[in-house]
C-alpha cells in the first residue's frame, strides 16, 4: 500500500496543532504519537440488521500512541483536509 507523502503528513500535523490537538494521550499520558500511513474511512450505519457499503463515511486520520497503542481518529473534514464537495457529503 502506498503511504501518505511527507509532504501530506506535514500538512495533517500541522492542521492537527492549529485545531489544538496537541495534549497527551488521554489513556496512559505519554506525549509521543506516531501518524498512521494511510487514511481510514469509517461507514456510517443507519442500523445494525445490515452492512451498508459504498454509502456516506467519515475519512479521516489516525494517531497512534506510541506508549499504550491508544488511537486517536481525526476527521478530514474537520481539519479542512478534504475538498469542499465531498465536506458536504459529511
Ligand atoms: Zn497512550
Amino acid at each position: 500500500m502506498k503511504q501518505i507523502s511527507d509532504d501530506k503528513k506535514r500538512e495533517i500535523i500541522k492542521a492537527l496543532e492549529e485545531h489544538g490537538a496537541n495534549y497527551p494521550c488521554p489513556r496512559c499520558g505519554n506525549k509521543s504519537f506516531a501518524l498512521l500511513g494511510g487514511y481510514l474511512s469509517q461507514t456510517v450505519q443507519n442500523d445494525l440488521d445490515s452492512i451498508a457499503i459504498g454509502g456516506l463515511s467519515i475519512p479521516s486520520i489516525v494517531v497512534v500512541c506510541k506508549k499504550c497503542g491508544f488511537l486517536c481518529q481525526h476527521s478530514l473534514g474537520a481539519l479542512g483536509l478534504l475538498p469542499s464537495e465531498e465536506v458536504a457529503s459529511e
